[in-house]
């Protein structure tokens, strides 16, 4: 298998001052206590008790419930949920995720048939699919991506898919296996801002985050690329626009930002809350960058109301559809 990573000086805006100008960005005092603007839904309701007895009946993991989503109670209440495979635990230790660490087990070659039994089950027009890191396989696990994609091809006709892979440590080829089985949307969360990711996820690059973005591109033309950014881990807001136009210069099409928000005290701490008029000045910057699309908002995550997403960027005609 060979490495091909984008070098870094390839990468548009790699290199910019604002990196290093901002290494040593003095940072505003930490928030005591959560602002009124972070309210959530508590779950419940027949839909969402549906969702949760079918991912018990099927023995799925969802990333909604293993990384302790706030937005749980919303989405699994208008029956969406998105799909954590691969198993629970996961190779890599970042600093904001809420996912058991340690030595996973081997994979279920089984799970991708699950899955999509599930999709089918919940009649999903949309589905986003995401998996831990499988750092100990050389292929990352991409194989199982492309299972999935395939089978809910067969199984849900007519249903968008959105995979959202580990960065598979830059190796083009496992990034192949995946974008030959054409999901709609190749989605890969860049998460912070370059200067915080040895303190916020140690074993993550910047590098290889571009490199799978703008590598899906240049692999398949017709995918939408999607990243997502974690805001109040410490970063500036100029570093937080510079991530933007790195983003922007690899012809990403959508934005997802978002409010960190600490799963337990043993996780970073919260180093700012955002206000949602910052959140809409992003968006606007996002906007003018040249995204299609920008989700941003204090509850933001990385699959939050994708199938909305994708329905206004189809009558855009900025996707095409593969499965219709
Ligand atoms: S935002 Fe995504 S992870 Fe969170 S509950 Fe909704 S579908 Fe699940």
């Amino acid at each position: 298998m060979t490495d091909t990573i984008i070098p870094l000086d390839h990468i548009p805006g790699g290199e910019t001052p604002t990196r290093a100008r901002l290494e040593d960005a003095p940072q505003p005092e930490r928030p005591q206590r959560r602002p009124p603007w972070i309210k959530v839904r508590a779950p419940s309701g027949e839909t969402y008790e549906a969702v949760r007895s079918l991912m018990r009946g099927k023995a799925l993991n969802t990333v909604c419930e293993e990384a302790h989503c706030p937005n749980i109670g919303e989405c699994w209440g208008n029956g969406t949920a998105t799909f954590l495979m691969m198993g629970d635990t996961c190779t890599r230790s970042c600093g904001f995720c809420d996912i058991k660490t340690g030595r996973p087990s081997p994979l279920d070659w089984t799970e991708p048939i699950r899955v999509a039994e599930a999709v089918r089950a919940m009649n999903l027009r949309h589905v986003v699919i995401t998996s831990v890191n499988r750092d100990e396989r050389p292929d990352g696990g991409a194989p199982i991506f492309a299972m999935v994609i395939k089978r809910i091809r067969q199984v849900q006709p007519g249903c968008s898919i959105e995979v959202l892979i580990p960065d598979f440590k830059g190796k083009i080829d496992a990034l192949r296996i995946v974008m030959e089985a054409q999901p709609e949307i190749l989605n890969h969360n860049v998460e912070t801002v370059p200067r915080l990711f040895k303190r916020v996820q140690p074993q993550d690059k910047y590098e290889w985050a571009m490199a799978t973005l703008g590598n899906a591109k240049t692999l398949d033309p017709l995918v939408l690329t999607k990243s997502g950014i974690m805001l109040g881990l410490g970063e500036t807001f100029d570093e937080v626009v510079a991530v933007m136009r790195d983003l922007a210069a690899l012809k990403v099409d959508i934005l997802t930002l978002g409010q960190y928000l600490q799963p337990s005290k043993k996780h970073l701490p919260i180093e700012r809350y955002y206000a949602p008029a910052e959140f809409e000045a992003l968006k606007q910057i996002g906007l003018e960058l040249g995204f299609k699309w920008v989700e941003s908002g204090p509850l933001v995550r990385s699959s939050y109301r994708a199938e909305q997403q994708v329905r206004a960027l189809s009558q855009l005609n900025y996707i095409r559809l593969r499965a219709e």
